[in-house]
């Protein structure tokens, strides 16, 4: 779709097309690689936005409902992508296609109809200013019949241009990161609306639902004895920061029980008190963020607010939920989605906040505005810090006394943030863009990667997280992998190169070795198998033994890969993505992690005590055993040759 133009186009896209780089992510990346021009500005014309569903979407697979962003990202000068669960993703295919892409800026703002009639683009000229959830309530309203449309919208963040925006669907879920938002609000799209109803295609429908019926029956058969509660997390947490050993749990027993019951805020007091939540901008601890500040987002007491239970389109798991929301804020919000951890934390133990209604309310505002709430709390958690080292007044803030744990000044912030009020108008862009803006001073405390906040969980607990963080395409991305992800992934039993690990000392995770290396690589090629499919990380965490996405895939399709097939096909997705960011100058050197969030220097107190990540070697070997120059990050010619992708350059 040319927004320029107003000119809708169709491609059939070649079967080996599908073949080589799946759907979802890879076929993203294979499009926006072969039609964005180098160089292209993020908020120009040139640049494209995808809206891709998933390879496995509506095949009657199960946890793969998830859908994609895809853009040249203006937060990071490179490879940008987010992804989404809800109902958009299948709504893709029912409009008879797997990805609708944007280029050029519509002279008004407008939003993209697709229904059974065809597509067509409609003013939008009223809906510019409204939240998201009320531009989804006008749409569905007006475009509703016996069949719900499913749309995707942004907020007024992203028709601010705000690098840290994303896109909505589902009243107020986002594909946050990468600042997807911004290059559809540069573009004036307000909204996609999709009301299609065409059956979608699968191979083998009888076999993919055989598979999904053994999936979904362990799934509904595990559940955690009555008696756990949020205490006895933070007490595991605390356990869990002391273990000197690592054992390879099975994650259906592991973890999907935990986020039946409470969806992602299980790890609100386990990750405090074990030392994977960071604290005070990435400087403290659980001594700083003690017990009478955690308790007040202890799991329980989230869940005591959800009156509705909630799951995206083929999900089993069903970690979402509808909670009540207190009379705070303006009074203006009811209720608001479940918050995800991420959330949790940014709003709690990151600026040191104990108020439970702040981080209710300040979810429903960031995901009415669609603002990604792991950058927008990075960047008040920077801004506290900038005010307590004199860089930032109570005259700059606009009277905020912007002290750690002050939840109405950080709630006042975010409310100028969104609004690009006053200081909020240098914060909106995340924190590199502020740290450039304000002082070289306080570059140390300026926590991105490569120009991407990290989420919420810490290298120097899991170092292979500070690997991801650091040498992924898209940088900061604490979904990609980790050493507790590839514990419960028992990738190994199917992928033959991928270590099997059942057991290792602690230690050996903060030493460079090919072995890390390997389990760093393997996560990093699943992830795009797994974001090629739809497929969502939780369900991944199930293992590899039970969530088979690798045999939905053959029998959805019709082909007989194997798993490490599969593996390459990621690998050269993940190659492509790397490929993306050297044509456009971007230095993957440059995503590397603060020394902070290294370890450098290490914190003298609570469970992460005394520890350091080695990041550049550890970098170094993940790039070489990916066949990347492990000096440069560049991909090998002999790489992009086995992988097909010189053709590509
Ligand atoms: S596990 Fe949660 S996020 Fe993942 S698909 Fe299910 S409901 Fe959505």
């Amino acid at each position: 779709m040319n927004l320029d133009s107003g000119l809708i186009e169709e491609e059939r896209v070649p079967d080996e097309v599908y073949e080589r780089f799946l759907s979802g992510v890879g076929l993203g990346a294979y499009i926006l690689y072969r039609d964005i021009p180098g160089g292209a500005d993020p908020l120009g014309p040139e640049n494209m936005l995808g809206l891709v569903s998933g390879l496995l979407t509506g095949t009657g697979s199960l946890v793969t409902g998830r859908w994609m962003a895809v853009c040249k990202s203006p937060l990071t000068g490179g490879w940008g992508d987010a992804n989404c669960g809800g109902s958009f993703s299948p709504a893709i295919k029912q409009c008879g296609y797997d990805g609708i892409f944007f280029r050029g800026i519509s002279e008004k703002p407008v939003y993209l109809l697709i229904d059974n009639q065809g597509a067509r683009l409609e003013d939008a000229s009223g809906l510019w200013g409204k939240d998201a959830v009320e531009t989804e309530d006008y749409l569905e309203q007006k475009h509703g019949g016996k069949k719900k449309p499913s749309a995707a919208v942004i907020g007024t963040a992203a028709e601010k241009l705000s690098l840290i925006s994303g896109i909505c669907n589902d009243r107020g879920r986002i594909a946050a990161r990468s600042g997807c938002g911004a290059v559809m609000g540069s573009k004036k799209l307000k909204a996609v609306v999709l009301n299609g109803s065409k059956k979608i295609e699968c191979a083998d429908r009888d076999k993919v639902r055989s598979l999904s019926k053994v999936y979904a029956g362990k799934v509904r058969k595990v559940k955690l004895p009555g008696l756990v509660s949020g205490n006895m997390l933070a007490l595991a947490g605390k356990l869990m920061g002391r273990l000197k050993m690592m054992v390879a749990l099975d994650g259906m027993m592991a973890a999907v029980p935990l986020l039946k019951k409470w969806g992602t805020v299980y790890n609100n007091n386990l990750g405090v008190t074990s030392g994977d939540l960071p604290i005070k901008n990435w400087k403290g601890s659980v001594i700083d963020y003690k017990r009478s500040y955690y308790k007040h987002l202890n799991p329980d007491l989230i869940i005591d607010r959800e009156y509705k239970k909630y799951s995206c389109y083929s999900c089993v798991i069903a970690c979402g939920g509808i909670c009540k929301i207190g009379d705070i804020g303006s009074g203006a919000f009811e209720e608001t989605h479940k918050p995800e951890y991420e959330t949790c934390a940014v709003f709690g133990g990151l600026l040191m906040n104990r108020d439970r209604e702040s981080v209710f309310y300040l979810n429903e505002l960031l995901n009415r505005a669609g603002m990604d709430s792991i950058s927008a709390g990075n960047t008040a958690a920077y801004a506290i810090e900038c005010y307590e080292n004199g860089l930032l007044t109570k005259e700059d803030t606009g009277g905020l006394e912007l002290t750690w744990g002050n939840s109405e000044a950080i709630t006042g912030l975010v409310e100028k943030m969104i609004a690009r009020e006053g200081i909020g108008d240098l914060l909106a862009d995340g924190v590199k863009k502020a740290a450039e803006k304000l002082s070289p001073e306080g570059a140390d405390f300026a926590i991105h990667a490569g120009g991407q906040e990290p989420g919420l969980h810490d290298p120097r607990l899991d170092p292979l997280l500070g690997v991801h963080f650091s040498a992924d395409p898209t940088p900061g991305r604490h979904t990609i992998g980790s050493g507790q992800y590839y514990l419960l992934s028992h990738l190994w039993e199917e992928v033959s190169w991928a270590p099997r690990i059942t057991r290792y000392a602690k230690k050996d995770e903060y030493i460079p070795s090919e072995n890390e290396a390997l389990k760093a690589v393997a996560q990093a090629c699943y992830k795009q198998v797994i974001d090629g499919s739809g497929g969502c990380l939780f369900a991944a965490l199930s293992g590899i033994q039970h969530w088979p996405i690798f045999r939905w895939l053959n029998a959805a399709t019709g082909w007989d890969k194997s798993a490490d097939e599969y593996m390459e096909i990621g690998k050269r997705i993940q190659t492509l993505r790397q490929l993306f960011n050297i044509r456009e100058g971007v230095d993957p050197g440059k995503f590397k992690i603060p020394a902070r969030i290294a370890g450098y220097p290490p914190l003298t107190e609570g469970p992460l005590k005394g520890k350091s990540v080695p990041i550049e070697e550890m970098v170094r070997l993940y790039w070489h055993y990916f066949g990347w120059d492990e000096n440069s990050g560049a991909p090998l010619e002999e790489t992009t040759k086995e992988l097909g992708l010189q053709q590509m350059q």
